[in-house]
């Protein structure tokens, strides 16, 4: 296992496993969610490093930009950066390396806002961008575009460190970070120790014999009696009850009713790891 602290390579796709896992975990913080993938439009990333998600508006902003221009195909060098990615680009700043000129503190870069992206094709969409809300940050940083307008939120920044706090402390009941948002010493040396290709997947939970017991099995008992079941009791054990409810949730889901928690029915309930 390769922990974030060990990583060299100067493209910051080497945390794409963990970045994942925090914009899943910003999505389920916002009702709603938080941000988008924008892989749907016509986007061409410049570099495997590239994570094409941003707010939803901002999105929508870009839609309109890409039609303006006849949906011509948008190269992007930056849009959405998770703190994990923006801890390395820092670190390689402080470090001299990689080439970076400049680096904002983890939680502080407004790419990891959701409301910017750098192309490197700054001439050619100059104008549909700025006809669409994205405003040109000019000569000092020409790829870079900032988006503003109704229905943004602002504090994205501070959600990815949170939501990678709870990730964290997920996985160390024992060693909590405070879910304050706030990048201090102490999440910064979790991050630097947490594993590039993210947390391990969780158990499948399912009735067995002798029965799965454990703090997973609590947490997807309380996701159960939020989500319709309030008779189910919480125990730490899976038992035949908890097994019937896992199947009747799934029913009303859609969802193959196997009696099995594994990813899908997570997602569902909003029990991720
Ligand atoms: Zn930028």
């Amino acid at each position: 296992m390769r922990r974030v602290a060990e990583i060299t390579d100067c493209a910051t796709s080497a945390v794409r496993g963990l970045s994942r896992q925090i914009i899943a975990e910003m999505n389920l913080l916002i009702p709603g969610g938080a941000l988008v993938s924008i892989a749907d439009l016509p986007i061409e990333a410049t570099g495997s490093a590239v994570t094409l998600f941003l707010q939803p508006p901002a999105k929508e902003a870009l839609r309109d930009a890409i039609r303006d221009r006849g949906g011509a195909t948008l190269r992007l060098s930056s849009a959405y950066r998770t703190v994990a990615q923006q801890f390395l680009l820092r670190r390689q700043f402080d470090q001299g390396r990689c080439g970076i000129p400049a680096a904002a503190r983890p939680g502080r870069s407004n790419h990891e806002d959701g409301l910017a992206l750098d192309t490197p094709d700054t001439n050619a969409w100059r104008q549909a961008l700025e006809d669409n809300g994205w405003q040109w940050l000019g000569p000092g940083d020409r790829v870079h575009f900032s988006y503003a307008g109704a229905g943004t939120r602002e504090d994205l920044g501070t959600l990815g460190v949170r939501a990678f706090q709870r990730l964290w402390n997920r996985y160390h009941p024992t060693d909590r970070l405070t879910e304050d948002g706030e990048f201090g010493a102490q999440t910064a040396s979790r991050l630097a120790s947490a594993p590039a290709d993210g947390f391990p997947p969780p158990r499948l939970l399912r009735l067995a014999t002798p029965p799965l017991t454990g703090e997973d099995i609590r947490r997807v008992q309380e996701a159960l009696r939020t989500a319709g079941f309030p008779e189910l009791p919480v125990t730490g054990i899976f038992g035949a009850s908890t097994d019937s409810a896992v199947r009747a949730f799934q029913t009303r889901e859609q969802l193959a009713a196997d009696g099995i928690v594994g990813m899908a029915t997570r997602r569902e309930l909003g029990v991720l790891f």
